[in-house]
């Protein structure tokens, strides 16, 4: 199994570590080079979207990205990486790559409040741990999108197809759950 890890911003090392715990083979992608690599799936990591979305934009890397999207490439966004792959976005008027039919809320927590610790249970595995950082939540989805984790009642991770999202950054504690839910979609 070969996952990109988009590395332009943000935590992206920590999901190589936590891809490598599961015997899973990654590469960065930082310029358009690296796109024409063979990869299973893409993971777009936590950090800030707007930058992310700007150096996407910079490299000319958006549009080769969207459409390998589009065409189908299973991708794991987390916090920003939801952000980045969302539809629409309530509070923002930028839009991204726009390949997941949900309407995410940006820093949905507040600024001040927008960084917690919480352990709730994701899709069919159990209860993890789930650390947020000036997250995002989803609002809505769209018919085809499967909820899979919710936290006081706000959608914190969802999946549509092979695409896969998370609020949280579960790269950022030990659990390897959720990176073991987007490889079992890969095969
Ligand atoms: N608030 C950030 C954004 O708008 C996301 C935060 C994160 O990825 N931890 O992109």
């Amino acid at each position: 199994m070969q996952i990109g890890v988009l590395a332009l911003q943000g935590a992206f090392i920590e999901h190589e570590q936590m891809l490598s715990a599961l015997g899973a083979d990654s590469f960065e992608i930082r310029q358009l080079a690296d796109l024409a690599r063979p990869m299973d799936g893409l993971i777009i990591p936590g950090g800030e979207s707007t930058v992310q979305g700007k150096l996407l934009h910079d490299l000319g890397l958006f549009e080769p990205l969207q459409k390998m999207l589009q065409a189908g490439l299973p991708v794991f966004g987390t916090c920003a990486g939801l952000l980045l792959l969302a539809k629409h976005i309530a509070n923002d008027e930028r839009r991204h790559l726009a390949t997941l039919d949900v309407t995410a809320v940006r820093n949905a927590y507040g600024r001040q409040l927008g960084s917690f610790h919480t352990v709730s249970p994701f899709a069919d595995r159990g209860e993890i741990p789930m650390t947020f950082i000036r997250a995002p939540y989803i609002a809505s989805v769209g018919a085809n999108v499967e909820v899979l984790a919710t936290v006081d009642g706000h959608i914190v991770a969802a999946r549509e197809g092979k695409q896969l999202v998370t609020a949280f950054h579960p790269e950022l504690t030990g659990d390897l759950t959720v990176h073991q839910y987007f490889l079992d979609m890969l095969k």
